[in-house]
């Protein structure tokens, strides 16, 4: 080590370390994209990140708050709006939201829109949410729409169906 550096070392201010997320966009959907592509939830199914590069690169941005509630086995059936089965990663939402649109949710992250419902429209929607969306969750706590599966509020964006395989 020279004297040039050592003396460098000395004079360096005593910082604390750098916080890794300081950086990171202040748009919750464009946050966690950075962190989903930089690593920090891996394993993620490739397609996932596929989903928030494509949301990174567009710039797409929380659209509002939604509301939020579970369906399941028990009270619903097993086949979805679109004929396929219901199955992990799926969601109904209210028809303004394209089938096959993919949607963002801050606590559940990407659901893919396979499914329709009577309660999941947006006449449901108070605390000015403007999508209802319903997961599907086959270990229900019981009393899916309204039971405490429920969220309020939960901010939200939606990519336009075929984007898991969109070029950029
Ligand atoms: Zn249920």
């Amino acid at each position: 080590m020279t004297a040039l550096t050592l003396a460098a070392l000395l004079a360096a201010p005593l910082t604390p370390p750098a916080d890794a997320n300081a950086c990171l966009p202040v748009d919750a959907i464009q946050r966690v994209a950075a962190k989903a592509l930089r690593g920090d939830y891996d394993p993620v199914p490739g397609y996932i990140k596929h989903l928030y590069l494509v949301a990174q690169q567009r710039g797409l941005t929380v659209q509002g708050v939604a509301r939020l509630t579970t369906y399941c086995p028990r009270c619903s059936g097993m086949t979805c709006a679109d004929g396929s089965r219901v199955r992990d990663g799926i969601c109904a939402a209210n028809p303004q939201i394209a089938m096959h649109s993919w949607v963002w949710l801050e606590c559940s992250g990407w659901l893919k829109v396979c499914d329709r419902g009577g309660w999941v429209t947006l006449g449901y929607c108070r605390y000015g949410q403007t999508a209802n969306v319903d997961e599907w969750l086959p270990g229900c706590v019981g009393d899916c729409w309204r039971g405490p599966g429920t969220r309020e509020r939960v901010p939200y964006a939606v990519l336009p169906p075929g984007s898991e395989k969109a070029r950029n």
